[in-house]
């Protein structure tokens, strides 16, 4: 149900995803699915389209997902087809953090705006560009995972480029995500969740107090990096360690983006907190099938 504005949730499913492969993924996408319909008294043959929202990278144009470093299993899965098959419903895929940019951009915090970026700081970091009205996709539709943008490294010459600088899911090392993202924090402190590292960093403990402040310069560089690079006007931020420690993430960045970035374009951008919350994948699904089955959404494909 979509009209003009944000989409009304008429029934949801929530799953945990299966650490056992890919097939169990899929077959939990499917049943989850089907269970939403049912309780939204819906058949497939009443369903225009369906959106499904990947972590990536992915390719959004053949509705494949290449890689996900925080799946197991999940390496050039055809997800779209594999969903249409199982659903009976036409499906459009793409990378979450593009859909949540495209929701942002049409209903939320950016809505209106032709040079923005989403940065979403969650388990991972990633993000979604939207350039001169375009969603900036590049030669093979991977664009924007900001996250994965590389900000520390060993400046010691003598030493390891990654010598001490903490590795990262992706293979890489020193990426945004290895400093920032929840579940690296997490891991790096001994911790089940980001939330715990917080909440230790409050109560005067030194080692997680550095972790904190590693993460938010991470962030602070990134937000830097996207003012001087793209010239936004804005930049929206998201997830759910953005909206549960604004001030160890927004406040870094906005700080950063007034003290560090060239004035022209830090006097052009609002890094603000995003609208639409929790639900914000959800949204851009939705939004993203409308368009796409409409023959729309020229500007984000
Ligand atoms: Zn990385």
């Amino acid at each position: 149900m979509v009209g003009d504005g944000i989409p009304t949730i008429i029934a949801r499913d929530e799953r945990r995803t299966p650490r056992d492969g890919a097939d169990a993924i899929v077959n939990a996408i499917v049943s989850s699915a089907s269970e939403a319909m049912r309780k939204a008294n819906v058949r497939s043959s009443d369903v225009v389209a369906a959106g499904c929202s990947s972590p990536g990278p992915l390719d959004h144009v053949s509705g494949i997902v290449i890689e996900t470093p925080n799946l197991v299993g999940f390496r050039d899965i055809a997800l779209a087809s594999r969903l249409e098959r199982g659903l009976g419903v036409k499906v459009f895929l793409d990378r979450d953090t593009c859909m949540a940019a495209i929701a942002e951009g049409l209903v939320g915090a950016a809505r209106g705006a032709k040079d923005y970026v989403y940065v979403t700081v969650s388990t991972g970091v990633g993000g979604g560009i939207v350039s001169g009205g375009r969603m900036v996709r590049g030669a093979t539709n991977t664009a924007g995972e900001i996250g994965h943008w590389p900000v520390g490294f060993q400046p010691d010459p003598g030493r390891a480029a990654d010598d001490g600088i903490p590795r990262c899911g992706c293979g890489s090392f020193g990426c945004v995500e290895a400093f920032a993202g929840g579940s690296q924090l997490a891991a790096q402190f001994g911790a089940r969740d980001a939330a715990e590292v917080y909440v230790a960093a409050e109560s005067g403990d030194t080692r997680a107090a550095g972790l904190v402040i590693r993460a938010e310069r991470a962030l602070a560089n990134l937000a830097v990096g996207l003012v001087n690079a793209l010239n936004p006007t804005v930049i929206v931020v998201g997830g759910a360690v953005a909206e549960y420690q604004p001030e160890h993430v927004i406040e870094p960045m906005r700080r950063a983006i007034v003290d560090r970035a060239f004035k022209a374009p830090a006097r052009a951008v609002r890094l603000v907190p995003a609208a639409l919350g929790g639900d914000v994948g959800m949204h851009g699904a939705v939004l993203e099938a409308r368009e796409r089955a409409a023959g729309r959404g020229d500007w984000f494909l």
